[in-house]
């Protein structure tokens, strides 16, 4: 989508700090970190939210899941442990509607979240 984003991140039109990627996934640092590790992770493909998500992106996902952990190990976090959560539209606090998974560490985090 030429209007997203993320997908512009995708593309190298704007800059992002990359830790990851290969053909489906990209993980890059959020430019306003919550945590001392604030990664998002997403597909490379569009997809608005995850309401939008379909049983053709279940490898993607677990693909997120996978390589969330293995950054979150990778800096450290994984005996103290960290987050990973996906925001969907308003209630959900989605503010980009490109879905990523937001991974969190590095700091205690309360629960349950605003
Ligand atoms: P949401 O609120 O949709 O779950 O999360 C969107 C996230 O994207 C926020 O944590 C926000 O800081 C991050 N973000 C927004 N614009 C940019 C950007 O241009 N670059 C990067 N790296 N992160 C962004
Ligand atoms: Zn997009």
């Amino acid at each position: 989508m030429t209007d997203c984003l993320f997908c512009k991140i995708v593309n190298g039109d704007i800059p992002a700090d990359i830790v990851y990627q290969d053909d489906d996934v990209l993980a890059f640092r959020d430019i306003s970190p919550q945590a001392p590790t604030h990664m998002l992770l997403i597909p490379k493909r569009h997809i608005s939210t995850p309401n939008d998500l379909t049983e053709a992106d279940v490898v993607t996902l677990g693909k997120l899941h996978l390589k969330a952990s293995e950054l979150a190990k990778e800096a450290g976090h994984g005996e103290q442990g960290y987050r990973t959560v996906m925001n969907c539209n308003s209630d959900g606090g989605q503010t980009v509607f490109h879905i990523h998974m937001h991974l969190l560490g590095g700091r205690a985090l309360s629960w349950p979240p605003g």
